[in-house]
C-alpha cells in the first residue's frame, strides 16, 4: 500500500495523514485565487482519473472540469468567502486516455480556508462519489412513477390493505395503506388511505376479514362479486397477496359494477314479468281466438239461417198445402187421392228432421272426438246444407270415390270444415258458377307426402273446388293463417281456413291449397286411412213426388225448384180451373215464356238455381210479353232482389207459408177477365 502523503508542505501529523490517505471520501486542498492543487487523496485521484494534479491549477489539470462550471463555482467560493455544497451534481470525467467520459453523481463541498488576516487564501474540497446510490434512487424513482402512473391511471379501484392485530386478534382487522383514484369512484369512499376497515364498516368487517384473511393465509388469489351495503354498491373484486407474507398485505382489484347488476337485476325481472305477460296475453288471445271461433260459427250459422228458412218454409207449405189438400178432397169425398197428400207431409216432414239433425251436429261444439267414418256419407248428408249455403246461383256438384277408404275423424269438425271451404267458395262466386265436392283415395310416396307435410302412407281426399275468383301466390301463402281474411270487416274472420288446417293437422292429415288466379281453388283435406270397418247406416228415403197437369182456360206458368211446393200450387190452380204449366227453372221457364203460348200469369220463386232469379226471369218475360202478370213467391229474405217491395206495375209478391184459400183468391185476381 502507498503510504506516501501527497503534499507539498509536508507538516501534516501521522494520523492525520492515514486519515487523509484511507477516506473513502475525496479530499483536496486548492490554494490562491486560481486553485492550484496542494492536497489530493487517492480517492480524488481515483475519482478524477489522474495522478499529476498537483501544483497545477484546477482549469489546466482538469479541463473538463472547468468546461462544467467547476471553476466557475471555486472563483464565487473564493471571492465571496462563502461555501458551496452540492448534493447528486453530475459530474462527467473525461480520463487521461480520452474517449467517452464517465458519468458520476457527487455529493460535495466547497469550504473556504482564510489565512490570519480572514481572507481567503484557499478551498478546501470534500465529499463523496454518489453515483451508485442516485442511479439506484433514479431508477426506483423511475418505477415508483410507473407504478403510480398506472396505479392512478387503471380504471379499476386499487387499493393495498396490510393486517394488523385488532381487539378480535391476530390479523383481525387492516388498515388501507394505498389507494388509486379509481378506489372513491368505484367505492363510494374517500380518502380511504389511513382508514381501519372494523372503524370503517363495524358490520361487514368480519366477512371481509375472512374473504382476505383467506388470501393472506392461503396465498390463493380470489374473485368475487360482493354488495357493499354501506354505500348501496355492488362490486366485482379479486385479491392477491403481496409477497413476501410476511408483510401481511393484500391487493384488492375491484370494480363498480352497480350499473351492469342492475340491469341484470332489471333484466331478470323483466324476463320474469315478460313470461307471466306472454302468459297474459296467451290467455287473452285464447279468449279472444274462442270468442272470434265462436264468432265465425255464429257467422256461418247466420249465413245459414237465410237459407235454412228458406228451405223450412217450402217444407211448411209443403205440409201445409198437403193437409189443406186433404181437407179440400175430404170435402169433396174423393178420399181416393188422399194418400198422395198424406205421403207428400210424411216426405216433407222427413226432410225437415233431416236439416234439423244437420243444423243440431252443425252447432254442437265438442273436442275432437273422432270415430270411423266414409267421407262420401258424410258429404251426402252435408249437401243439402250446402246447397243451401252456397244459395241458387251456384251449381253444387259431388263427385264421391267408388270404394273410398274409410277415415278416423270427428265427424262433426270435418262438417264444419266442409261447410268452411264451401261458404269461402261461394264467396269467392259472387256471380254463381260451380262447386265440386270429391273424394278420392290417395297413395302418397315420399315425394308426395314430404310436398303436403305427411308421412308417405295411405290418405283420403276431401277437395272442394271452386270455378271462382282464385288466390294470388301471397294470398294462398298466408291463407291458412289465423285471422288472415281478404274479405271486409264483418263479413271475414280469417279463421275458416286456419281450422280447416289445424284440424287437418290434428287429425293426422294437411290441408293443402291449389289456385290459379281468375280460374278458380281447389282445397283438399287428407285424412289418414282408417284400416278397421264401418257399419253401413241406412240412406234417408227421399219421396219423389210427380206433378199432374190439367187442362183450363186460363193459362198460369208456375216456377219454383221446389217440386212439393210447386205441386201444390200447380193442383190447387187446376182445381181452380186453371190450365197449368210449370218450370223448375228459369230457363225452361224462358223457353216456354219464348213460345207463342198465351199464358196469363206467371208464379215464380225467387230463389231459383241456374243462374238466373225469379226477379231475372220476370224482366226477362216482359221484354216479350210487357203487360204479364208475375206473381212473386218467396220464403227467402230477398228484400233486395225484389227491389225491397218497390215492384213494377203487374209484379206482385207473397210470402210463403200462405194458405192455399188466400194464394187463390190473389190469383183470381191478377188473372185478366177474358176479354
Ligand atoms: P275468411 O273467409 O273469413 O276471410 P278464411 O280463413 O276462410 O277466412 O279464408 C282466408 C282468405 O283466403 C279469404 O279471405 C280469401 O281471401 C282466401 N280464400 C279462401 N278460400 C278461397 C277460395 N275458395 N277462393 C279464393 N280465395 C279464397
Ligand atoms: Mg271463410
Amino acid at each position: 500500500m502507498a503510504m506516501t502523503v501527497t503534499s507539498n508542505t509536508g507538516n501534516i501529523g501521522p494520523i492525520l495523514t492515514q486519515l487523509f490517505e484511507q477516506a473513502p471520501t475525496f479530499i483536496a486542498l486548492l490554494r490562491g485565487p486560481d486553485h492550484r492543487f496542494e492536497l489530493a487523496n487517492p480517492s480524488y485521484l481515483n475519482l478524477v482519473g489522474r495522478h499529476d494534479i498537483l501544483g497545477r491549477t484546477v482549469a489546466e489539470a482538469l479541463p473538463d472540469a472547468a468546461a462544467q462550471g467547476f471553476v466557475n463555482i471555486l472563483d464565487d467560493v473564493y471571492r465571496t468567502g462563502t461555501p458551496y455544497k452540492a448534493l447528486g451534481a453530475l459530474f462527467v470525467i473525461q480520463t487521461e486516455e480520452g474517449g467517452p467520459g464517465r458519468e458520476c453523481y457527487l455529493d460535495f463541498l466547497y469550504q473556504p480556508i482564510r489565512d490570519e488576516n480572514g481572507d481567503v487564501c484557499a478551498i478546501f474540497v470534500e465529499g463523496s462519489d454518489v453515483t451508485e446510490r442516485t442511479l439506484s434512487e433514479r431508477a426506483r424513482r423511475e418505477s415508483e412513477d410507473l407504478y403510480k402512473g398506472l396505479f392512478d391511471a387503471i380504471d379499476e379501484g386499487f387499493c393495498i390493505i396490510e393486517f394488523m392485530d385488532g381487539p378480535h386478534g391476530r390479523d383481525s382487522d387492516y388498515v388501507h395503506i394505498q389507494a388509486n383514484d379509481a378506489y372513491a369512484r368505484h367505492a363510494g369512499i374517500p380518502n380511504v388511505v389511513g382508514q381501519k376497515l372494523r372503524e370503517m364498516v363495524p358490520d361487514e368487517a368480519d366477512a371481509w376479514i375472512a374473504r382476505y384473511g383467506a388470501v393472506l393465509k392461503t396465498g390463493e388469489p380470489i374473485r368475487f362479486q360482493q354488495e357493499l351495503v354501506a354505500t348501496g354498491r355492488y362490486l366485482e373484486l379479486a385479491a392477491v397477496r403481496i409477497e413476501p407474507r410476511e408483510r401481511r398485505q393484500v391487493a384488492v382489484l375491484f370494480q363498480d359494477i352497480t350499473a351492469r347488476r342492475r340491469a341484470e337485476l332489471a333484466l331478470e325481472k323483466l324476463n320474469v314479468t315478460l313470461e307471466q305477460q306472454v302468459e297474459e296475453r296467451t290467455a287473452e288471445l285464447m279468449v279472444a281466438e274462442e270468442a272470434l271461433r265462436q264468432a265465425q260459427k255464429m257467422e256461418a250459422v247466420g249465413q245459414l239461417t237465410g237459407g235454412l228458412a228458406h228451405d223450412f218454409n217450402n217444407i211448411l207449405a209443403g205440409i201445409s198445402g198437403s193437409l189443406e189438400m186433404m181437407n179440400t178432397r175430404l170435402a169433396q169425398g174423393r178420399v181416393g187421392d188422399l194418400s198422395r197428400y198424406i205421403n207428400g207431409a210424411m216426405g216433407a216432414t222427413k226432410r225437415a228432421s233431416a236439416l234439423t239433425q244437420r243444423l243440431l251436429a252443425f252447432s254442437r261444439r265438442q273436442t275432437l272426438d273422432p270415430k270411423p267414418l266414409n267421407i262420401n256419407t258424410l258429404v251426402d248428408s252435408m249437401l243439402d246444407l250446402v246447397i243451401r249455403s252456397v244459395g241458387p246461383e251456384i251449381k253444387v256438384e259431388t263427385v264421391g270415390a267408388a270404394g273410398l277408404w274409410p277415415t278416423f275423424v270427428d265427424t262433426s269438425q270435418l262438417e264444419n270444415a266442409l261447410l268452411n271451404l264451401c261458404i269461402n267458395a261461394r264467396d269467392a262466386m259472387p256471380n254463381g258458377g260451380k262447386l265440386t265436392i270429391e273424394t278420392g283415395n290417395r297413395w302418397m310416396d315420399e315425394r308426395a307426402a314430404r310436398m303436403r307435410g305427411l308421412e308417405p302412407g295411405q290418405y283420403v281426399s276431401l277437395c272442394v273446388s271452386d270455378t271462382g275468383t282464385g288466390m294470388s301466390q301471397d294470398i294462398i301463402e298466408r291463407a291458412f293463417d289465423p285471422f288472415f281474411t281478404t274479405k271486409p270487416i264483418g263479413q271475414g274472420t280469417g279463421l275458416g281456413l286456419s281450422m280447416v288446417y289445424g284440424f287437418a293437422g290434428q287429425s293426422g292429415g294437411a290441408a293443402r291449397i291449389y289456385s290459379e288466379l281468375g280460374k278458380g281453388t281447389m282445397i283438399c283435406i287428407y285424412l289418414p286411412r282408417y284400416s278397421g270397418s264401418i257399419d253401413a247406416a241406412d240412406p234417408e228415403a227421399e219421396a219423389s213426388i210427380d206433378a199432374p197437369r190439367a187442362d183450363g182456360d186460363e193459362t198460369i206458368l208456375v216456377v219454383d225448384d221446389e217440386p212439393l211446393v210447386r205441386m201444390l200450387a200447380v193442383e190447387e190452380l187446376q182445381d181452380l180451373g186453371y190450365s197449368v204449366i210449370e218450370a223448375e227453372d228459369a230457363p225452361s221457364a224462358l223457353r216456354l215464356l219464348n213460345s207463342s203460348r198465351q199464358i196469363s200469369l206467371l208464379i215464380t220463386d225467387v230463389g231459383l238455381p241456374g243462374g238466373m232469379n225469379g226477379r231475372q226471369l220476370a224482366d226477362a218475360a216482359r221484354t216479350n210479353r210487357p203487360d204479364l202478370e208475375v206473381l212473386f213467391i218467396t220464403g227467402y229474405a230477398e228484400n233486395a232482389v225484389l227491389n225491397h217491395g218497390h215492384l213494377e206495375h203487374g209484379m206482385h209478391v207473397m210470402t210463403k207459408p200462405f194458405q192455399l184459400d188466400v194464394f187463390a183468391q190473389r190469383v183470381k185476381s191478377l188473372i185478366k177477365p177474358q176479354g
